[in-house]
C-alpha cells in the first residue's frame, strides 16, 4: 500500500532533531574483557541466576530465569566463565543479582541454539517468552505479554513505532535501513497468528526509512506507512496511536483495549531475526552521541557491556559532565559509567559542562504554554504547585500519574521551570501514599 501523509496529532514540542549518526552504519563493538548481565532488564519479576562461579558459559546460554508470569529469561552475550554472582542496584533503585562473565573471546555459541519450530499461536507466544524479548523502545514490557492479551479476538490493528523522536537517537532509524528484511518477516509472523491491519509510524524527517519500508511492504495486504508530522513526542503511545489509526486511548486504557497493538520497529525486525536464527536477545544497537562525542556511532554492543566500554571505544574526552541512559528529552541520568548495557537502552548521550547547563529558574509568568503543548493535556504549572505544596490529593485530581515524562512542559517553559522533573517527584509522592493507604487498609 502507497504511504499516507497524516496529518492528526496531539500537542507536542518542535525540538532540534541533531540527527548526526543517521548516515553511521551499525559497528559491532569489540568483545569487551567482562559484562555483567543484569537479572532484571524488564518491567516484572526479577530473574534468578542458572549458572554459579566458575561455569564456563557460551553466547545466547539463558542464564537468568524466573517461575513469574510477567517475566523473561536473561542469556549470555558472550562466551567466558562466570568470575562472580553480585547484587547490584539498576538505575531504577531495584536491587538484583547479576552474572558476571569474563570473556574469553571466543564468542562459541550455545550448541543448543536452533530455529524456533512453532506450529500455532501458543508456539509463537512461547517462543517470544524464550527469546528473551522486551518492548526495544524503551519501556522494557515483556513483548509476549503484550501478545497474550485475554482479548484477542479483539485485536484488529498493530501500530509499528518507527517515530523516534528523541533528538539524537537513530538506532531505529538504521534498523529500518539495515533489517528490512527482518520487519517483513517480523510483520509476516504477528500476522499469522493475529491477523491485524498493520500501520507503520515513521516520522517526514526520515523519508529514507518512509522509502525503504514502503517498497518492502508493497505488496503486503492491509500494510501503510504513516508519514507522521516531525512532532516530539509523535512516538509516545498514545500519540502514534491517534496519528495513525485515528483512536484515542481513554484514560485507564491500554491501546490493546482499543483493539491496537503497539509495537517498537526494532522489536517487530528482532522477531524476524529471531525465527530465522533462534539466537535470544543478547545484543542491542546504541547510538551514541551528544555535544562532547567527538566520533559519533550506531554500535552493536554485547548486552553487559559497562557504559565506560562504549565510551572508551567512541574516544569520548575525560570532561564530559553528563551521560543520558537515552536522549536529552526522557534519558535518565547515569550516576556510575559502570553501569551495564541493559536490553530497553537505545542511546547514551553524553554531554559538556556548557551542554549540560540547565539555566535558571525564574517565576511563573502565567503564560500557559506549559498547558497547551502539553500531549497529554495536564496542568504542570498546577501541578508544580501542588508539589511544591505536598498535596497528594490535588496531584491525583490533577491526573499527574498520566504524565508520559516527555519533558514538553519544561523546554517550552520560559521561566526555565523544572516541570517535567517536579512530575517525576510528584509521581513517587503520590504512589508512596497509595501503599501507605493500601498497608493501613489490610
Ligand atoms: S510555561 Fe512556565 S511560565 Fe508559563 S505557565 Fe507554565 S510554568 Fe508558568
Ligand atoms: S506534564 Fe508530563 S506529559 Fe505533559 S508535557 Fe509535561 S512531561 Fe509531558
Amino acid at each position: 500500500m502507497a504511504i499516507v501523509k497524516n496529518k492528526k496529532f496531539l500537542n507536542g514540542a518542535h525540538v532540534p532533531h541533531h540527527k548526526n549518526t543517521n548516515d553511521s552504519q551499525t559497528l559491532p563493538l569489540p568483545v569487551p574483557e567482562r559484562v555483567t548481565i543484569l537479572m532484571l532488564q524488564h518491567m516484572g519479576a526479577v530473574c534468578e541466576p542458572l549458572v554459579k562461579k566458575g561455569d564456563s558459559v557460551f553466547v545466547g546460554q539463558k542464564i537468568g530465569e524466573s517461575s513469574e508470569k510477567m517475566s523473561v529469561p536473561v542469556h549470555a552475550s558472550c562466551s567466558g566463565t562466570v568470575q562472580d554472582i553480585i547484587s547490584y542496584t539498576t538505575p531504577q533503585g531495584i536491587s538484583c543479582p547479576a552474572v558476571v562473565i569474563d570473556t574469553d573471546k571466543l564468542q562459541t555459541m550455545d550448541p543448543s541454539i536452533h530455529k524456533p519450530e512453532i506450529q500455532s499461536k501458543e508456539e509463537f507466544i512461547a517462543a517470544l517468552r524464550e527469546s528473551g524479548l522486551v518492548g526495544l523502545g524503551g519501556a522494557g514490557f515483556p513483548t509476549f505479554m503484550k501478545l497474550n492479551y485475554p482479548h484477542p479476538e479483539k485485536i484488529q490493528q498493530l501500530v509499528i513505532n518507527a517515530a523516534e523522536c528523541e533528538p539524537y537517537i537513530t538506532a531505529d532509524y538504521r534498523e529500518c535501513l539495515e533489517s528490512t528484511e527482518n520487519i517483513v518477516r517480523g510483520i509476516q509472523a504477528i500476522r499469522k497468528y493475529f491477523p491485524v491491519e498493520v500501520f507503520i509510524g515513521v516520522e517526514s524527517n526520515k523519508p529514507k526509512a518512509i522509502e525503504v519500508l514502503d517498497q518492502a511492504t508493497r505488496t503486503l495486504d492491509r500494510v501503510t506507512v504513516v508519514e507522521l508530522k516531525s512532532l516530539y513526542p509523535q512516538g509516545a503511545e498514545k500519540s502514534i496511536v491517534y496519528a495513525t489509526t485515528g483512536k484515542v486511548i481513554p484514560q485507564g486504557s491500554l491501546p490493546a483495549d482499543c483493539g491496537v497493538l503497539v509495537m517498537n520497529i526494532s522489536s517487530v525486525g528482532f522477531i524476524g531475526k529471531y525465527l530465522e536464527d533462534g539466537i535470544p536477545l543478547i545484543n542491542k544497537r546504541l547510538t551514541v552521541d551528544g555535544d562532547c562525542v567527538t566520533h559519533p556511532a550506531n554500535l552493536l554492543v554485547p548486552i553487559g557491556t559497562s557504559i565506560q566500554d562504549v565510551l572508551d571505544y567512541c574516544q569520548v574526552p575525560q570532561d564530559y559532565v553528563k551521560v543520558l541512559m537515552g536522549g536529552p528529552m526522557m534519558g535518565i541520568a547515569v550516576s556510575d559509567t559502570a553501569l551495564p548495557v541493559v536490553k530497553n537502552n537505545n542511546a547514551l548521550t553524553v554531554f559538556s559542562e556548557k551542554g549540560a547547563k540547565l539555566p535558571p529558574e525564574t517565576a511563573c509568568i502565567r503564560c500557559g504554554r506549559c498547558i497547551s503543548i502539553c500531549p497529554i493535556h495536564l496542568m504542570p504549572a498546577k501541578l508544580e504547585k501542588a508539589y511544591d505544596n505536598r498535596n497528594t490529593e490535588l496531584l491525583q485530581e490533577l491526573c499527574v500519574d498520566l504524565c508520559i515524562n516527555c519533558g514538553c512542559c519544561s523546554y517550552i517553559c520560559p521561566a526555565r521551570r523544572h516541570l517535567a522533573q517536579k512530575n517525576q517527584l510528584a509521581k513517587s509522592l503520590l504512589k508512596q501514599r497509595q501503599v501507605k493507604e493500601r498497608k493501613t487498609n489490610e
